[in-house]
């Protein structure tokens, strides 16, 4: 899939783009041809500022998702585990705010788990990025840096059969490492709603434009 052509940034809009940023980032798939891998037209500032955020949020997904299949294993293996481990300052404030909870299974057995926050300022840049810069990909517009894009981390798989959701696009790259469904407003072209499912257990909703 070619992306549409831009010599201005796509994500913020205002720089010349002199380089591509892959949207989702590309640290988010391991094992995936990169010809799979999404990419739009991007400046250096927005591109280079970003990997530092995008491996915290890598690994704070792969840590909720686990090693559950192949594919959420090599995303550990080849990554989240080496930037614990390197990152002094993502190790303090993850081990600072886990702790192990209880869950009650649906056949009535408990297991523990881990429960975290992830740092909200991180997770909203690296949604905001994807956003804007798949936004363009899908529709060859520049949402205008104006327009607010605001992402939220959801608890657990949201209710898909809806049909609100079954109207939306679906789009998946790398055999479904990330899966995401948006749609955008008829009446308004800067309001969009975006869905998107990594591992098929990690959620986030992003939404662009005024959200009443
Ligand atoms: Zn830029």
């Amino acid at each position: 899939m070619q992306p549409p052509k831009s010599c201005v940034c796509v994500i913020c809009g205002v720089r010349p783009a002199e380089t591509v940023d892959h949207v989702p980032p590309k640290c988010f798939f391991k094992g995936v041809e990169d010809a799979q891998l999404r990419t739009v037209p991007a400046c250096s500032i927005c591109n280079n500022g970003a990997s530092s955020d995008d491996e915290d949020v890598r690994f704070y997904i792969s840590a909720q998702i686990g090693k559950q299949n192949p594919a959420s294993a090599a995303l550990w293996d080849g990554g989240a585990y080496r930037t614990i481990t390197r990152k002094l300052k993502l190790r303090k404030s993850f081990l600072a705010n886990t702790r192990e909870i209880q869950v009650c299974e649906e056949d009535g057995s408990t297991t523990n788990r881990l429960s975290f926050h992830v740092p909200f300022g991180t997770y909203q840049r690296v949604f905001e990025r994807t956003t804007r810069g798949l936004y363009f990909f899908h529709t060859g517009l520049i949402l205008p840096a104006a327009i607010p894009v605001s992402a939220t981390m959801l608890a657990g798989t949201p209710n898909l059969d809806t049909d609100e959701i079954r109207m939306l696009n679906v789009e998946a790259i790398g055999k479904g490492a990330c899966v995401y469904r948006y749609g955008v407003a008829a009446e308004d072209v800067n309001s969009s709603l975006w869905i998107y499912e990594f591992h098929k257990a990690h959620w986030a909703l992003v939404t662009t434009g005024s959200t009443e």
